[in-house]
């Protein structure tokens, strides 16, 4: 019989060759956590999220296999099954703590935690979100399983978020706003101190993703909600990951009591999937050690992104409003922005071309995310490869 789906497949994939825009898995070697070409040449890393070289560390990696050895290699179970141990608990109280709220849920991933918990924020009754245009994938996902309205307001535009909540100052159900500490791909904040007072004049809920924040950014690396002042009011749900700068895998929500046991009842994706493994909350459990410790490696990572910065600016490189270690040089098409990624990589340099959709048409870039692991060296060859770009 003919297999239509798969010659469907195919034509969708030679339409994506065709535009440029088809993606490849790339296998990578690594030594001992450092990634190497083909010929066995380290690659200096500027594109993974293990901002503090935390999936490398000693301790991450010891504690991650003691836990394995003592509580077994997989959770047997979903938390509500037989899958809650003393050790996911002490850790949700320890991720509270970090982030300064009464409560915290370990949740599978930040993608399971943002496409999950919205819909279940919206089962509550009527309600309208509003959500920032470059909001993650994750999160466009949780809006549309959530079935609400959903508004999107132009990024980081707090006119435009307050015009479109003024418009709907009638509405009688509940507001949602959402948005992220840092964004993943312009690598830019938003000003949650103006948010929190937007979200408490029309009485809306705010809801703040901190992937790419925590570990990085605030007091001891505790995210940007964090950081703010003891007077501001206050972030109704943090959502943050634990496979970025915490180098693990996993995410978690935190915020009031409340929240929390509301998520335990009606959040499906804590409720229907397995509890992580032993190995992950060990290896989280020795993250939370160390990250309040690394001042010198955030302030490091902090000065690798601004010299990035003044050389992609210097050679004429749109790095946008970044303000973090994501730092993105806008180079236009498809084609354009593999040219440069290849060029880098021939330099040694693991860099990668970001193309729609996950960034608007026309916006292809290629996307630093840097760590605090490069050294000097590293980052002059990097400097030295971009000037070779522009030429
Ligand atoms: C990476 C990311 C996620 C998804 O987290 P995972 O744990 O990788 O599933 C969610 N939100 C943002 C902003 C992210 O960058």
């Amino acid at each position: 019989m003919d297999n239509s789906l798969d010659r469907d497949l195919l034509a969708q994939l030679d339409m994506l060759d065709a535009h440029n825009r088809r993606r490849r898995l790339r296998v990578l070697a690594t030594d001992h956590g450092r990634l190497v070409g083909i010929d066995g040449r380290r690659l200096i890393d500027v594109s993974s999220n293990d901002y503090l070289g935390l999936s490398q560390h000693p301790l991450t990696k010891s504690r991650a296999a003691d836990w394995s050895e003592r509580f077994g290699a997989g959770a047997p179970s979903s938390r509500l099954v037989t899958g809650t141990r003393g050790i996911a608990v002490a850790l949700e109280e320890r991720l509270a703590a970090f982030k300064g709220c009464e409560a915290a849920l370990l949740i599978g991933s930040g993608f399971q935690a943002n496409a999950t918990v919205i819909p279940a924020l919206a089962s509550l009754g009527d309600t309208l979100i509003f959500s920032d245009s470059l909001n993650h994938s994750s999160i466009v996902h949780g809006c549309r399983l959530a079935k609400a309205q959903t508004l999107i307001f132009r990024h980081n535009d707090l006119d435009h978020l307050d015009q479109l909540l003024r418009a709907n100052a009638a509405y009688h159900g509940r507001r949602l706003i959402v948005t992220e500490s840092v964004f993943s791909m312009d690598g830019d904040r938003s000003d949650l101190a103006a948010l929190v007072a937007i979200a408490e004049r029309y009485g809306a809920a705010l809801y703040v993703d901190e992937a790419h924040a925590v570990g990085v950014m605030g007091p001891e690396g505790r995210g940007l909600v964090a950081a703010l002042p003891p007077t501001s009011g206050k972030v109704d749900i943090v959502m943050g990951t634990l496979g970025k700068a915490f180098g693990a895998y996993g995410a978690y929500i935190a915020g009031s009591r409340a929240l929390i046991d509301f998520l335990i009842n009606r959040c499906a994706g804590f409720i229907y999937a397995t509890a992580l493994p032993p190995a992950v909350l060990g290896a989280v459990d020795a993250a939370l050690d160390l990250i309040p410790k690394m001042d010198t490696e955030r302030v490091r990572l902090a000065a690798s992104a601004t010299r990035l910065r003044y050389a992609l600016n210097g050679a004429g490189f749109d790095t946008l409003q970044s303000s973090t270690q994501i730092v993105p040089a806008i180079i236009g098409t498809e084609a354009a922005a593999l040219a440069a990624a290849s060029t880098l990589n021939a330099a040694g340099i693991l860099a990668v071309a970001i193309r729609p959709p996950t960034v608007p048409d026309g916006t292809s870039r290629l996307r630093f995310s840097l760590n605090s692991a490069l050294s000097d060296a590293d980052v002059d060859v990097l400097l030295a490869a971009i000037m070779s770009l522009s030429n």
